[in-house]
């Protein structure tokens, strides 16, 4: 099989420098997940495989517009610890070795980065990370995590209940891995297990923000590991989510190719 042309370390440097000369340039992505603790029914990989797998889907439609950088697979996951498993960067770690790893992407020239994200967790530090490589940089950077691509449709199409159906290893996750590997998952160990803070103001949900952000030691909110109710989870949905989440992704990306490059300025 031919390696694919979105493959950023599988060019030669001639090559890279030729792919930063063209306009519009492609947009090169990092893509980030997690090696934690997604309940006793879903595998350690669930960020990792989604967010690769939904991006690399993207990659096949518009191959000459994106460069995919190596996937990294740790993230902040200090909150997941007691349970066996999870492996875990600190924030400071993580927000470092995105922005200087980013940072070096610039320095040949491309000036069109996004960070493609699985966990949730990683999001305010992956936000803090490509706000840096933006003023530090002469190239555009944002993050975003793929739920929030679909977030409207989640919001209607859904079964389990809102607040705190879709939140992790749940209604979302366990039906994408299910469209995408479902001889590795397991539905008879998968529970509804709901973060149970009776709040107004805070919830955690996929589908929506809470006014209250809040993150205890998940082994203190979930008996299991998940929150949200992977119950009503089905490969279906996740063929539907995931489809849809590769086309948004797919505009979004040509989108932001085509982004201008405003010029600052100082009115001192
Ligand atoms: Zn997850």
């Amino acid at each position: 099989m031919p390696t694919p042309p979105y493959l950023y370390d599988r060019h030669t440097w001639p090559q890279l420098r030729e792919r930063a000369a063209e306009v519009p340039q492609p947009v090169v992505i990092l893509t980030i997940g997690s090696v934690e603790q997604h309940g006793p029914h879903l595998p350690l990989d669930v960020d990792n495989l989604l967010i690769r797998r939904i991006v690399e889907l993207a990659a096949e439609q518009i191959p000459d517009r994106v460069l995919l950088l190596p996937h990294l697979p740790y993230g902040f996951e200090e909150h997941h610890l007691d349970f066996p498993g999870t492996v875990s960067i600190t924030n400071h770690t993580l927000e470092n070795f995105v922005y200087e790893l980013l940072r070096s992407v610039t320095h040949h020239g491309f000036r069109r980065l996004l960070i493609a994200d699985g966990h949730g967790s990683n999001m305010p530090i992956l936000n803090y990370a490509a706000r840096r490589v933006t003023l530090d940089t002469p190239a555009l950077c944002g993050a975003f995590i793929w739920a929030a691509l679909i977030a409207d449709v989640m919001r209607e199409e859904r079964e389990s209940p809102f607040p705190g159906g879709v939140a992790h290893a749940c209604e979302l996750e366990t039906s994408a891995y299910l469209h995408l590997d479902p001889g590795a998952v397991d539905m008879n160990l998968a529970v509804r297990d709901m973060h149970e803070y009776p709040s107004e103001f805070h919830w955690q949900d996929l589908s929506a923000g809470a006014p209250l952000q809040f993150m205890d030691f998940f082994s203190r909110i979930s008996h299991t590991g998940i929150t949200g109710d992977p119950t009503t989870a089905s490969a279906e949905k996740g063929r539907r989510w995931v489809g849809l989440a590769v086309d948004r992704l797919v505009k979004l990306i040509v989108e932001f190719q085509g982004w201008a490059d405003r010029p600052r300025v100082d009115h001192h």
